[in-house]
């Protein structure tokens, strides 16, 4: 019997059967990720109900050598949970492991299982008249244990910071099939190393996190949603600074490229433009308040007026419902995939210092295009934090092999760039698969030093996510 045919069997005579899925159908619709660019092979995928059933299977992993891919809603963006093609690995699907453990009111502490779907715990915070503000598009799918794994972002990180910044304590079995449990949420602790932090963003290659104690903070009373039109990135950026220096409430801020815009009235039903002019780029702005009594829609209505009449912005509208909200949010979250709808698009999410991402992005749109002429370069996304999702579109190069042919270059012209200009070329998806070649590539020694030995320290044998993160 092969290593893994060993480990399933193994694992089904100690687990039972509910945690061995071995049909062919079921395991197929997770062994391609999200974008459809990663396929992997794998005899089955277990599925533990609890950490000490986590533990047994890392135990009997690292007994018959075979490697475990992690893998939680499969919503990742750079193939770190689909398992190599070859077979040799076995997905270890955390989905089962879906309980909320606890949700304290008073220290804001929730502790849910590495499987809880991040819309669950939106809705149990809420239920608390809490809330759990890092938030994404793919919300409804992505899991707690992914986002940690992959120190997520989203569009509230301006004012709440990454998955990183949200976290208060970790449990998580080790390489060895050891536990460790991080979930006390003390809040000072200087046993040296903290482990908690080199599982966030592990992206699964140092151990199977089970269970995340999270923080939560008070529910929102109410929020404005604008929609802004300005000429330029550099102008965004300014309007942000100018909101900065007047109000805390401002948590969400989205660049918008026209053509971006543009897009998704095209590929995507039932959107409308917000603004009736014309403006090259466009800022969503949401501001949020926790007061019962503020009129949160009155004081950005306020801002922005002022900064219209200071000449920073050209247009501006605030959202008179909270179904137009919605609207708003639905045009900034539906840019990939009218991308999509589009043609082929080359995505990558990158940051640069804040003040530099407006140039950076006239810059490299304008350079990319005139290294490939044909091809349209533009960027969106989070632009007070300093991260754009900078997408290459083919346009007139489109071919059935350009990401083959003509993908790999570009990537390097762009990540190139972003080097040179100091910045990262994963801001908030990972390295995963897909990234690991350019991280060996443009990473100092130092930090390819440091991520090799820390991998070869905790996990020796090589079992957890080979292949992934680390060159
Ligand atoms: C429409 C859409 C919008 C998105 N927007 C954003 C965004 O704005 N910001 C952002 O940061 N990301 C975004 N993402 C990416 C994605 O949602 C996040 O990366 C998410 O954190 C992955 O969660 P998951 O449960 O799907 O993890 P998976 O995709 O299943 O896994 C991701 C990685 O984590 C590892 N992993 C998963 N669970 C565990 C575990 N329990 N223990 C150890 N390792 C584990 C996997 O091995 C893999 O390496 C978006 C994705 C989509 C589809």
């Amino acid at each position: 019997m092969s290593g893994p045919a060993h480990l399933i069997s193994a694992v089904e005579k100690r687990l039972g059967p509910k945690a061995v899925i071995t049909d062919a159908a079921d395991i197929e619709p997770w062994l391609t990720d999200w974008r459809g660019r990663f396929h992997g092979a794998a005899g089955a995928i277990l599925a533990p109900a609890s950490t000490q059933e986590v533990a047994e299977i890392v135990h009997l992993a690292a007994e018959n050598r075979v490697p475990l891919v992690p893998q939680g809603g499969n919503t990742g963006m750079v193939g770190g949970a689909i398992p190599p093609g070859d077979g040799t690995a076995i997905l270890l699907s955390m989905r089962r492991m879906n309980r909320i453990r606890s949700l304290d009111a008073d220290s804001r502490v929730a502790v849910v299982e590495a499987g809880v779907i991040l819309q669950t715990l939106h809705d149990a915070a809420h239920e608390a008249g809490l809330r759990f503000p890092l938030t994404l598009g793919a919300r409804g799918s992505c899991t707690v244990g992914g986002l940690a794994s992959t120190n997520a972002g989203g569009t509230q990180v301006l004012k709440f910071g990454t998955m990183r910044g949200l976290i208060a304590g970790i449990e998580a079995v080790l390489p060895d099939g050891s536990v460790h449990d991080g979930l006390s949420a003390i809040k000072k602790d200087n046993r040296g190393y903290s482990i908690d932090q080199l599982l966030i963003g592990a992206e699964g290659t140092l151990g199977v996190i089970t269970a995340v104690a999270v923080r939560l903070v008070p529910a929102v009373a109410s929020r404005a949603v604008a929609w802004v039109g300005v000429d330029r990135p550099q102008d965004a950026l300014s309007l942000l600074r100018f909101l900065e220096g007047r109000t805390q409430s401002v948590e969400g801020f989205e660049l918008v490229a026209d053509d971006a815009l543009r897009l998704v009235l095209k590929h995507i039903p039932g959107t409308r433009a917000p603004l009736e002019g014309s403006c090259r780029w466009q800022v969503l702005v949401e501001a949020t308040t926790t007061e019962a009594g503020h009129d949160i829609s009155a004081e950005l209505e306020q801002l922005l007026g002022d900064a219209l009449a200071n000449g920073l912005i050209g247009d501006a509208v605030i959202a008179s419902s909270e179904a137009q909200a919605e609207a708003f949010w639905r045009i900034r979250d539906s840019i990939s995939e009218a991308e999509r709808a589009e043609g082929q698009t080359l995505a990558h999410d990158i940051s640069v210092p804040v003040d530099a991402m407006p140039d950076f992005l006239v810059h490299a749109s304008a350079e990319v295009e005139r290294a490939f002429p044909g091809a349209v370069a533009s960027g969106f996304g989070h632009l007070g934090d300093g991260n754009i999702h900078f997408h290459v579109r083919a346009g007139s190069r489109s071919a059935a092999d350009w990401y083959e042919r003509e993908g790999p270059a570009i990537t390097r012209f762009v990540d190139d760039l972003v080097s040179a200009a100091g910045g990262s070329i994963s801001a908030e998806h990972g390295i995963g698969q897909m990234k690991v070649g350019e991280l060996a590539r443009l990473a100092t020694p130092a930090r390819l030093h440091a991520l090799r030995a820390i991998k070869q320290a905790l996990d020796p044998l090589g079992i957890m996510n080979p292949g992934k993160l680390v060159p």
